[in-house]
Protein backbone atom coordinates (compact mmCIF):
# COMPACT_ATOMS: atom_id res chain seq x y z
CA UNK A 1 0.00 0.00 0.00
CA UNK A 2 1.30 3.46 -0.63
CA UNK A 3 3.07 5.53 2.08
CA UNK A 4 -0.04 8.37 2.91
CA UNK A 5 2.97 11.16 2.96
CA UNK A 6 0.81 14.08 3.94
CA UNK A 7 -0.03 11.88 7.10
CA UNK A 8 3.53 10.48 7.76
CA UNK A 9 4.45 14.15 7.38
CA UNK A 10 2.14 15.18 9.63
CA UNK A 11 2.94 12.78 12.38
CA UNK A 12 6.39 13.27 12.51
CA UNK A 13 6.16 17.13 13.17
CA UNK A 14 3.95 16.58 16.03
CA UNK A 15 6.44 13.78 17.35
CA UNK A 16 9.89 15.73 16.96
CA UNK A 17 13.06 14.07 18.31
CA UNK A 18 16.28 15.76 19.34
CA UNK A 19 19.42 15.02 18.11
CA UNK A 20 20.65 11.62 18.53
CA UNK A 21 17.12 10.59 20.29
CA UNK A 22 15.52 10.10 16.81
CA UNK A 23 14.39 6.81 18.24
CA UNK A 24 10.48 6.77 17.15
CA UNK A 25 11.42 8.41 13.58
CA UNK A 26 14.37 5.85 13.26
CA UNK A 27 11.67 2.93 13.62
CA UNK A 28 9.17 4.28 11.56
CA UNK A 29 11.60 4.91 8.57
CA UNK A 30 13.13 1.12 8.75
CA UNK A 31 9.64 -0.06 9.22
CA UNK A 32 8.66 1.70 5.43
CA UNK A 33 11.84 0.96 4.08
CA UNK A 34 11.31 -3.26 4.45
CA UNK A 35 8.04 -2.75 3.25
CA UNK A 36 9.27 -1.32 0.33
CA UNK A 37 11.45 -4.46 -0.52
CA UNK A 38 15.26 -2.70 0.66
CA UNK A 39 18.25 -4.33 2.82
CA UNK A 40 17.65 -2.19 5.68
CA UNK A 41 20.89 -1.20 8.51
CA UNK A 42 19.70 0.62 11.48
CA UNK A 43 21.74 1.68 14.20
CA UNK A 44 24.22 3.66 12.34
CA UNK A 45 25.83 6.19 14.25
CA UNK A 46 23.56 5.76 16.99
CA UNK A 47 19.80 6.48 15.52
CA UNK A 48 21.15 6.37 11.60
CA UNK A 49 19.34 3.94 8.95
CA UNK A 50 20.11 3.14 5.67
CA UNK A 51 18.35 1.08 3.12
CA UNK A 52 19.55 -0.14 0.34
CA UNK A 53 18.13 -1.15 -3.14
CA UNK A 54 20.53 -2.87 -5.43
CA UNK A 55 18.45 -3.19 -9.04
CA UNK A 56 21.45 -4.45 -11.50
CA UNK A 57 24.75 -2.60 -13.07
CA UNK A 58 25.02 0.67 -12.62
CA UNK A 59 25.98 3.86 -10.31
CA UNK A 60 25.58 3.93 -6.95
CA UNK A 61 23.75 7.06 -5.79
CA UNK A 62 23.56 8.05 -2.26
CA UNK A 63 20.30 9.87 -1.04
CA UNK A 64 20.67 11.58 2.17
CA UNK A 65 18.02 13.01 4.54
CA UNK A 66 18.40 14.37 8.31
CA UNK A 67 15.99 13.71 11.05
CA UNK A 68 16.56 15.77 13.74
CA UNK A 69 14.16 18.36 15.89
CA UNK A 70 15.32 21.60 17.87
CA UNK A 71 14.89 22.81 21.25
CA UNK A 72 12.37 25.20 20.21
CA UNK A 73 8.38 26.11 21.28
CA UNK A 74 6.76 25.65 18.63
CA UNK A 75 4.36 28.68 17.91
CA UNK A 76 2.74 28.00 14.44
CA UNK A 77 -0.94 27.58 15.45
CA UNK A 78 -1.00 24.65 13.46
CA UNK A 79 -3.22 21.52 13.92
CA UNK A 80 -0.36 19.39 14.32
CA UNK A 81 1.78 21.37 16.10
CA UNK A 82 4.22 19.97 18.55
CA UNK A 83 3.83 19.97 22.18
CA UNK A 84 6.50 17.79 22.65
CA UNK A 85 9.30 18.12 25.62
CA UNK A 86 12.46 16.76 26.38
CA UNK A 87 15.40 16.22 28.09
CA UNK A 88 17.73 18.44 26.44
CA UNK A 89 21.52 17.28 26.51
CA UNK A 90 22.73 19.52 29.28
CA UNK A 91 20.02 17.75 31.60
CA UNK A 92 17.14 20.74 31.57
CA UNK A 93 13.69 20.02 30.20
CA UNK A 94 12.93 22.06 26.74
CA UNK A 95 10.05 22.23 24.02
CA UNK A 96 10.59 20.18 20.87
CA UNK A 97 9.91 20.95 17.25
CA UNK A 98 10.69 20.19 13.78
CA UNK A 99 11.72 23.65 13.24
CA UNK A 100 14.17 23.10 10.44
CA UNK A 101 11.73 20.96 8.37
CA UNK A 102 14.37 17.99 8.45
CA UNK A 103 10.66 16.01 8.94
CA UNK A 104 10.44 17.55 5.21
CA UNK A 105 13.22 15.59 4.35
CA UNK A 106 12.22 12.43 5.92
CA UNK A 107 9.14 12.06 4.40
CA UNK A 108 10.18 13.73 1.08
CA UNK A 109 13.17 10.55 0.66
CA UNK A 110 10.52 7.99 2.00
CA UNK A 111 8.26 9.31 -1.10
CA UNK A 112 11.47 8.94 -3.55
CA UNK A 113 12.50 5.90 -2.44
CA UNK A 114 8.91 4.41 -2.92
CA UNK A 115 8.58 5.94 -6.49
CA UNK A 116 12.32 4.55 -7.85
CA UNK A 117 11.67 1.09 -6.02
CA UNK A 118 8.17 0.58 -8.16
CA UNK A 119 9.93 1.30 -11.47
CA UNK A 120 12.72 -0.59 -11.17
CA UNK A 121 13.11 -1.15 -14.94
CA UNK A 122 13.52 2.13 -15.94
CA UNK A 123 16.49 2.52 -14.39
CA UNK A 124 19.99 -0.01 -13.14
CA UNK A 125 22.35 0.64 -9.94
CA UNK A 126 22.44 0.89 -6.84
CA UNK A 127 20.09 3.60 -4.37
CA UNK A 128 21.05 3.94 -0.56
CA UNK A 129 18.83 6.30 1.42
CA UNK A 130 20.75 7.67 4.04
CA UNK A 131 18.38 8.79 7.26
CA UNK A 132 20.92 10.56 9.43
CA UNK A 133 20.87 11.82 13.07
CA UNK A 134 21.86 14.53 14.71
CA UNK A 135 22.21 17.44 12.15
CA UNK A 136 21.75 20.18 13.93
CA UNK A 137 24.30 19.39 16.28
CA UNK A 138 26.75 18.82 13.35
CA UNK A 139 28.06 15.30 14.89
CA UNK A 140 25.19 13.46 12.87
CA UNK A 141 27.03 11.93 9.32
CA UNK A 142 30.58 11.62 10.99
CA UNK A 143 28.76 9.22 13.62
CA UNK A 144 27.50 7.16 11.16
CA UNK A 145 30.50 7.47 9.00
CA UNK A 146 33.19 6.38 12.26
CA UNK A 147 30.31 3.85 12.69
CA UNK A 148 31.34 2.11 9.67
CA UNK A 149 28.57 3.24 7.22
CA UNK A 150 30.55 2.37 3.77
CA UNK A 151 31.65 -1.07 5.04
CA UNK A 152 28.29 -1.93 5.80
CA UNK A 153 26.68 -0.02 2.65
CA UNK A 154 27.74 0.33 -0.85
CA UNK A 155 30.29 3.34 -1.43
CA UNK A 156 28.50 6.33 -3.31
CA UNK A 157 29.34 7.66 -6.56
CA UNK A 158 27.66 10.93 -5.85
CA UNK A 159 26.07 12.09 -2.89
CA UNK A 160 22.48 14.04 -3.16
CA UNK A 161 20.57 15.88 -1.00
CA UNK A 162 18.23 18.82 -0.08
CA UNK A 163 16.89 21.54 2.75
CA UNK A 164 13.79 23.05 2.85
CA UNK A 165 13.84 27.05 3.11
CA UNK A 166 11.05 29.57 3.21
CA UNK A 167 11.25 30.27 -0.90
CA UNK A 168 8.34 29.65 -3.07
CA UNK A 169 7.11 26.26 -3.06
CA UNK A 170 8.01 25.15 -7.14
CA UNK A 171 11.77 26.47 -6.84
CA UNK A 172 14.75 25.22 -6.25
CA UNK A 173 17.85 26.91 -5.28
CA UNK A 174 21.31 25.29 -6.18
CA UNK A 175 24.60 27.10 -6.05
CA UNK A 176 28.16 25.00 -7.23
CA UNK A 177 31.89 25.34 -5.01
CA UNK A 178 31.66 27.04 -1.97
CA UNK A 179 27.58 26.32 -0.96
CA UNK A 180 27.22 26.59 2.59
CA UNK A 181 29.57 28.02 5.47
CA UNK A 182 31.41 26.42 8.49
CA UNK A 183 30.22 26.63 11.62
CA UNK A 184 31.80 26.94 15.14
CA UNK A 185 30.10 26.60 18.37
CA UNK A 186 31.84 28.35 21.22
CA UNK A 187 30.32 27.95 24.94
CA UNK A 188 31.82 30.95 27.26
CA UNK A 189 31.87 30.99 30.92
CA UNK A 190 32.74 34.19 32.78
CA UNK A 191 33.61 34.29 36.30
CA UNK A 192 32.24 36.98 38.44
CA UNK A 193 32.00 37.08 42.62
CA UNK A 194 28.10 37.14 43.79
CA UNK A 195 26.28 38.97 45.97
CA UNK A 196 23.48 40.82 47.52
CA UNK A 197 22.30 43.05 44.53
CA UNK A 198 21.94 46.09 46.67
CA UNK A 199 25.82 46.11 47.83
CA UNK A 200 27.69 45.65 44.17
CA UNK A 201 30.68 47.09 45.08
CA UNK A 202 31.63 44.15 46.76
CA UNK A 203 30.91 42.12 44.06
CA UNK A 204 32.26 41.23 40.55
CA UNK A 205 29.09 41.31 38.28
CA UNK A 206 29.30 38.35 35.48
CA UNK A 207 25.94 40.42 34.06
CA UNK A 208 27.64 43.69 33.18
CA UNK A 209 30.76 41.90 32.28
CA UNK A 210 28.46 39.62 29.70
CA UNK A 211 26.86 42.42 28.45
CA UNK A 212 30.25 44.19 27.61
CA UNK A 213 31.19 41.41 26.22
CA UNK A 214 28.29 40.47 23.56
CA UNK A 215 28.28 44.18 22.44
CA UNK A 216 32.22 43.74 21.89
CA UNK A 217 31.96 40.49 20.33
CA UNK A 218 29.05 42.10 17.65
CA UNK A 219 32.12 44.50 16.98
CA UNK A 220 34.52 42.04 15.64
CA UNK A 221 32.61 41.00 11.95
CA UNK A 222 32.27 44.64 11.15
CA UNK A 223 35.59 46.16 12.29
CA UNK A 224 38.35 43.57 11.92
CA UNK A 225 37.38 41.63 8.37
CA UNK A 226 37.38 43.80 5.48
CA UNK A 227 34.07 43.89 3.26
CA UNK A 228 35.22 41.16 1.24
CA UNK A 229 35.62 37.77 4.19
CA UNK A 230 31.93 37.32 5.10
CA UNK A 231 31.63 36.29 8.78
CA UNK A 232 28.74 36.00 11.02
CA UNK A 233 29.06 36.26 14.54
CA UNK A 234 25.87 35.25 16.56
CA UNK A 235 25.45 35.27 20.74
CA UNK A 236 22.58 33.19 21.12
CA UNK A 237 22.56 32.23 24.90
CA UNK A 238 22.82 34.75 27.62
CA UNK A 239 22.00 32.99 30.49
CA UNK A 240 22.93 34.44 34.01
CA UNK A 241 21.11 34.67 37.67
CA UNK A 242 18.27 33.37 39.46
CA UNK A 243 16.47 36.35 41.58
CA UNK A 244 16.51 40.45 40.87
CA UNK A 245 18.63 41.10 44.08
CA UNK A 246 21.20 38.20 43.68
CA UNK A 247 24.07 39.12 41.71
CA UNK A 248 25.12 35.30 40.72
CA UNK A 249 28.62 33.81 40.60
CA UNK A 250 28.62 33.44 36.79
CA UNK A 251 27.37 33.86 33.46
CA UNK A 252 27.54 31.93 30.07
CA UNK A 253 27.52 32.87 26.37
CA UNK A 254 26.64 30.70 23.90
CA UNK A 255 28.00 31.61 20.67
CA UNK A 256 27.43 30.55 17.25
CA UNK A 257 30.53 31.79 13.79
CA UNK A 258 29.58 30.98 10.15
CA UNK A 259 32.87 31.58 7.95
CA UNK A 260 33.72 30.50 4.24
CA UNK A 261 37.42 30.15 4.61
CA UNK A 262 40.36 29.10 7.05
CA UNK A 263 41.67 32.04 7.59
CA UNK A 264 38.61 34.20 7.94
CA UNK A 265 37.39 31.85 10.96
CA UNK A 266 40.74 31.85 12.95
CA UNK A 267 40.40 35.63 12.61
CA UNK A 268 37.39 35.62 14.40
CA UNK A 269 37.87 32.70 17.04
CA UNK A 270 40.92 34.37 17.83
CA UNK A 271 39.33 37.36 18.14
CA UNK A 272 36.42 36.10 20.33
CA UNK A 273 38.88 34.95 22.56
CA UNK A 274 40.91 38.11 22.70
CA UNK A 275 37.66 39.82 23.46
CA UNK A 276 36.34 37.25 26.34
CA UNK A 277 39.61 37.67 28.08
CA UNK A 278 39.88 41.49 27.92
CA UNK A 279 36.13 42.07 28.97
CA UNK A 280 36.94 40.03 31.72
CA UNK A 281 40.10 41.56 32.70
CA UNK A 282 38.32 44.89 32.48
CA UNK A 283 35.95 43.94 35.18
CA UNK A 284 38.35 42.71 37.72
CA UNK A 285 37.18 38.96 37.05
CA UNK A 286 39.82 36.96 39.29
CA UNK A 287 39.30 33.74 37.47
CA UNK A 288 40.17 33.90 33.98
CA UNK A 289 36.93 33.22 31.36
CA UNK A 290 36.52 29.36 30.33
CA UNK A 291 36.02 29.01 26.53
CA UNK A 292 35.23 25.33 25.18
CA UNK A 293 34.64 24.97 21.41
CA UNK A 294 31.50 22.31 21.00
CA UNK A 295 30.87 21.74 17.56
CA UNK A 296 32.72 22.43 14.23
CA UNK A 297 32.34 20.83 10.90
CA UNK A 298 33.70 21.99 6.90
CA UNK A 299 31.94 24.24 4.55
CA UNK A 300 29.70 22.45 2.25
CA UNK A 301 31.12 22.64 -1.42
CA UNK A 302 28.75 21.34 -3.91
CA UNK A 303 31.00 20.00 -6.57
CA UNK A 304 31.06 22.17 -9.67
CA UNK A 305 30.31 19.58 -12.74
CA UNK A 306 28.10 16.95 -11.11
CA UNK A 307 26.27 20.48 -9.89
CA UNK A 308 25.75 21.21 -13.11
CA UNK A 309 24.60 17.66 -14.66
CA UNK A 310 22.07 17.34 -11.52
CA UNK A 311 21.03 21.24 -12.74
CA UNK A 312 19.75 20.02 -15.94
CA UNK A 313 18.10 17.58 -14.34
CA UNK A 314 16.12 19.78 -12.00
CA UNK A 315 15.46 21.88 -14.68
CA UNK A 316 13.42 19.17 -16.64
CA UNK A 317 11.37 18.27 -13.38
CA UNK A 318 10.83 22.08 -12.17
CA UNK A 319 11.22 24.49 -15.70
CA UNK A 320 14.88 26.73 -15.71
CA UNK A 321 13.23 29.69 -14.43
CA UNK A 322 12.49 27.80 -11.21
CA UNK A 323 15.87 26.48 -10.40
CA UNK A 324 17.97 29.30 -9.07
CA UNK A 325 21.35 30.42 -8.11
CA UNK A 326 20.86 31.71 -4.20
CA UNK A 327 25.10 32.24 -4.16
CA UNK A 328 26.60 30.87 -0.94
CA UNK A 329 24.34 30.94 2.46
CA UNK A 330 25.72 31.49 5.65
CA UNK A 331 23.74 28.44 7.04
CA UNK A 332 25.64 25.07 7.59
CA UNK A 333 25.19 21.61 6.96
CA UNK A 334 27.10 18.43 7.73
CA UNK A 335 26.23 16.11 4.74
CA UNK A 336 29.72 16.83 3.36
CA UNK A 337 31.08 14.56 5.60
CA UNK A 338 29.18 11.68 3.96
CA UNK A 339 30.55 12.78 0.53
CA UNK A 340 34.27 13.28 1.96
CA UNK A 341 34.02 9.53 3.45
CA UNK A 342 33.11 8.33 0.45
CA UNK A 343 35.30 10.30 -1.82
CA UNK A 344 31.99 11.25 -4.07
CA UNK A 345 31.27 14.40 -5.35
CA UNK A 346 28.36 16.21 -3.44
CA UNK A 347 25.06 17.96 -4.82
CA UNK A 348 22.95 19.93 -2.11
CA UNK A 349 20.41 21.83 -2.88
CA UNK A 350 17.26 23.82 -1.47
CA UNK A 351 14.00 23.26 -1.74
CA UNK A 352 11.31 25.88 -1.56
CA UNK A 353 8.40 25.21 1.15
CA UNK A 354 6.65 29.05 1.17
CA UNK A 355 3.11 29.07 0.37
CA UNK A 356 2.66 30.37 -3.22
CA UNK A 357 -0.59 32.36 -2.62
CA UNK A 358 2.27 34.59 -0.32
CA UNK A 359 3.58 35.57 -3.71
CA UNK A 360 0.75 35.89 -5.86
CA UNK A 361 1.80 39.19 -7.62
CA UNK A 362 4.89 40.34 -5.85
CA UNK A 363 7.68 41.81 -8.26
CA UNK A 364 10.47 40.70 -5.68
CA UNK A 365 9.66 37.14 -4.04
CA UNK A 366 12.91 37.06 -2.51
CA UNK A 367 11.68 40.42 -0.57
CA UNK A 368 8.62 38.57 0.40
CA UNK A 369 10.69 35.48 1.52
CA UNK A 370 13.16 37.47 3.89
CA UNK A 371 10.15 38.27 5.67
CA UNK A 372 8.70 34.65 5.81
CA UNK A 373 9.91 33.18 9.35
CA UNK A 374 12.96 31.41 8.41
CA UNK A 375 14.06 27.76 9.49
CA UNK A 376 15.13 27.85 13.65
CA UNK A 377 11.87 30.20 13.97
CA UNK A 378 9.30 28.78 16.51
CA UNK A 379 6.54 29.80 13.28
CA UNK A 380 8.52 28.07 10.64
CA UNK A 381 6.21 26.06 8.70
CA UNK A 382 6.38 25.18 5.32
CA UNK A 383 3.17 24.72 3.14
CA UNK A 384 3.00 20.51 3.05
CA UNK A 385 1.63 20.44 -0.53
CA UNK A 386 2.78 20.85 -3.51
CA UNK A 387 5.98 21.00 -0.95
CA UNK A 388 6.19 17.25 -0.32
CA UNK A 389 5.69 16.38 -3.77
CA UNK A 390 8.18 18.57 -4.89
CA UNK A 391 10.59 17.23 -2.54
CA UNK A 392 10.19 13.83 -3.78
CA UNK A 393 10.04 15.24 -7.54
CA UNK A 394 13.53 16.61 -7.10
CA UNK A 395 14.89 13.65 -5.65
CA UNK A 396 14.05 11.27 -8.31
CA UNK A 397 14.73 13.86 -10.99
CA UNK A 398 18.28 14.33 -9.21
CA UNK A 399 18.78 10.13 -9.06
CA UNK A 400 17.79 9.46 -12.10
CA UNK A 401 20.10 11.33 -13.87
CA UNK A 402 22.83 9.54 -12.00
CA UNK A 403 21.63 6.25 -12.41
CA UNK A 404 21.84 4.34 -15.20
ZN1 LIG B 1 18.72 23.63 11.27
ZN1 LIG C 1 18.31 21.83 8.89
Amino acid sequence: MAIDLEELYRDLHEHPELSFREHRKAAIVAGHLLGLGLAVHEGIGGTGVVGVLENGPGPTVLLRADMDGLPVQEETGLPYASRVRATGPDGNDVPVMHACGHDVHVTALLGAVEVLAGDRNAWSGTLVAVFQPAEERGGGAQAMVEDGLFQRVPVPDVVLGQHVAPFPVGWVGLHAGVAMASPDALTVTLHGVGGHGSRPETTIDPVTMAAATTLRLNSIVSRELAATSPAVLTVGQLHAGTKHNVIPERATLGISVRSFDESVRSTVLAAIGRVVRGEAAASGAVREPDIVQEDHFPVTVNDADATERTRVALRGAFGGQHVIDPGHISGSEDVGNLATAAGAPLVFWFLGGADPQLFAGASNPMAVAAALPSNHSPRFAPVIQPTLTHGVDALVAAAREWLA
